[in-house]
């Protein structure tokens, strides 16, 4: 039984789904990872999931700007494999979606953390803006990331 609904009938839900408007919803979780509360719940007609009640948008923002890589990787530095492999995985996105791509678009990426994707989006010619709430995080990607650039650029003189 949840605490919030004490008389054990459906759950309740604060907030429509976003994609087809159901109430009617199973909770998943009543916690996050580091068991603070938070409820997760799922659309039983669409399966879309959401956070329900939603924290207040002042609390989110600061959260994702100052504590959610903290929290979640207990750093603001990257390791140099993850930058690594945070460029593959910014190609991979790209040739995934490549072929949907004309002349002239302009892409958004949201929670661009690192930049690797408007990065690699730029390099092969479109017009890109990233999106990161976490400036500190950012920054420190950029300069590990630029850091890398530099290094390449020294070795590889040609390039
Ligand atoms: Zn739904």
């Amino acid at each position: 039984m949840h605490p919030d609904n004490p008389t054990n009938t459906a759950p309740l839900c604060t907030i429509p789904c976003n994609l087809c408007g159901g109430t009617d919803i199973d909770i998943l979780a009543t916690g996050d990872r580091n068991r603070q509360p938070l409820q997760t719940v799922i659309c039983r007609a669409c399966g879309l999931v959401w956070t329900d009640p939603r924290p207040p948008a002042e609390a989110t923002r600061k959260f994702y700007a100052e504590q959610y890589r903290q929290q979640y990787k207990a750093t603001l530095q990257p390791k140099l494999k993850h930058v690594y492999r945070d460029m593959l995985r910014a190609i991979q996105r790209f040739k995934r979606i490549e072929s949907l791509l004309q002349p002239g678009m302009h892409l958004l990426d949201i929670g661009a953390g690192g930049g690797f994707f408007p990065y690699v989006v730029k390099q092969k010619g479109f017009a890109v803006t990233g999106l990161e709430l976490l400036i500190a995080f950012l920054q420190a990607y950029i300069f590990t990331f630029l850091s890398i650039l530099f290094v390449s650029a020294c070795a590889h003189p040609e390039h």
